[in-house]
C-alpha cells in the first residue's frame, strides 16, 4: 500500500514538471515577450545572489532562491522539479563554475524556452574559487551586473530598481571603507579558516588566508596536514580559529585546542541558516559580524 502511495506521488510529480514545461514551451512559442500576466519571477541558486537581488527589485518582483535555508551551498543540487519551475520564470542568476556547475548546463535550454540567464561571477572567478562575494568591491560587481539584467527583462521599472541599486552600490562602497580602515589598523594578518572561502577578501585588505579545509568544507586536510597546522598556529601564535555557521566545527575545534587558541565564527554567506533568516541578517549585517571577528582576532 505504501508503494502505490509513493507511485501516485512520482506520476503527480512528473505531471507536473509536464506541465510547466508545457506552459513554458507555450510561451517561448508566443515570442514571451509582454502580455504577461502576474509579477515578474527571477529565480537565485544561492543566498548572496537572492539578498542582492531582492534590495534591487523590492516588491516589484518575486525573487525564488533554489538553496533552501541551512544548506551548505557547495556541491548542492536543486531537485528536479526545482529545476523544472526555473522555467517558469523570466530571468536566472546563477554565478558559474564551480558553484553551480548543473546552472551552466541547463543555460542553453533555459534561453531557448526564452528565460533570460545571468552568469554574475563570469570572469570574476579564479583559479576555481567561486568565493568572490565575500570580497566587497567583487560583490559590488555582481550586483551592479543583476542590475543591468533585471533593467533589461523589465524596462517598465527601471527607474525603481536603478534607485535601489544606487543605494545598494552605495552600500558596497561603505563596507569596503569599513573594512579597508579597521583591517589597516590591526597588527596581525593571519586568518585560520574553516574552509578556504576567504581568499578574495584575505587578497583585497592585504591578509593571509591559512585554510583547514579546502575550497570546500568537504575538502578536509589529512592528519598530516593537521600536525602541520597545529605547528603553524602555535609560531605564529594563532589567538583564535575561525569556524563557520553551515558547516561542522570540529576540525576548527580540534585545531584550537591543540593549538591553544579561542574560535570565532567568521561566515562565508553562502546560505544562512533558518535562524539568520528569522533574525532578518542579510549580506551586509553578516559582513559586519565578520569584520568584528576579524578586528578580534587580529588585534
Ligand atoms: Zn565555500
Amino acid at each position: 500500500m505504501k508503494v502505490g502511495y509513493k507511485s501516485r506521488g512520482i506520476v503527480l510529480k512528473l505531471l507536473v514538471i509536464a506541465l510547466i514545461f508545457f506552459i513554458a514551451g507555450c510561451r517561448a512559442k508566443e515570442g514571451l515577450v509582454p502580455a504577461e500576466s502576474g509579477p515578474l519571477k527571477i529565480y537565485t541558486t544561492f543566498y548572496p545572489l537572492y539578498d542582492f537581488t531582492k534590495k534591487i527589485v523590492g516588491d516589484r518582483a518575486v525573487v525564488e532562491n533554489l538553496q533552501p535555508a541551512g544548506v551548505e551551498p557547495h556541491d548542492y543540487e536543486p531537485s528536479p522539479r526545482q529545476i523544472a519551475s526555473i522555467y517558469s520564470g523570466k530571468l536566472f542568476i546563477f554565478l558559474g563554475e564551480p558553484m553551480d556547475a548543473w546552472a551552466k548546463k541547463i543555460e542553453g535550454q533555459l534561453q531557448e524556452k526564452g528565460v533570460v540567464t545571468l552568469e554574475a561571477g563570469k570572469g570574476l572567478i579564479e583559479n576555481n574559487d567561486p568565493h568572490i562575494w565575500l570580497d566587497p568591491l567583487l560583490a559590488r560587481e555582481i550586483a551592479r551586473r543583476i542590475f543591468e539584467a533585471v533593467a533589461t527583462v523589465d524596462g517598465d521599472n527601471k527607474s525603481y530598481y536603478e534607485k535601489n541599486y544606487h543605494e545598494l552600490d552605495e552600500k558596497f562602497a561603505m563596507l569596503d571603507r569599513e573594512y579597508r580602515d579597521t583591517l589597516n589598523a590591526v597588527t596581525r594578518r593571519d586568518i585560520v579558516t574553516s574552509h578556504a572561502a576567504f581568499g578574495y577578501l584575505a587578497r583585497r585588505y592585504g591578509l593571509n588566508q591559512i585554510p583547514i579545509s579546502g575550497l570546500s568544507p568537504q575538502q578536509e586536510p589529512s592528519a598530516q596536514q593537521m600536525a602541520e597546522l597545529i605547528t603553524l598556529c602555535r609560531s605564529k601564535g594563532v589567538k583564535y580559529i575561525f569556524f563557520e555557521t553551515l558547516a561542522s566545527p570540529k576540525l576548527a575545534e580540534a585545531l584550537a585546542r591543540e593549538a591553544g587558541a579561542g574560535t570565532l565564527v567568521l561566515n562565508p554567506i553562502g546560505g544562512l541558516t533558518k535562524e539568520e533568516m528569522e533574525a532578518s541578517e542579510d549580506y551586509f549585517s553578516i559582513m559586519a559580524k565578520n569584520l568584528a571577528a576579524l578586528k578580534k582576532a587580529l588585534e
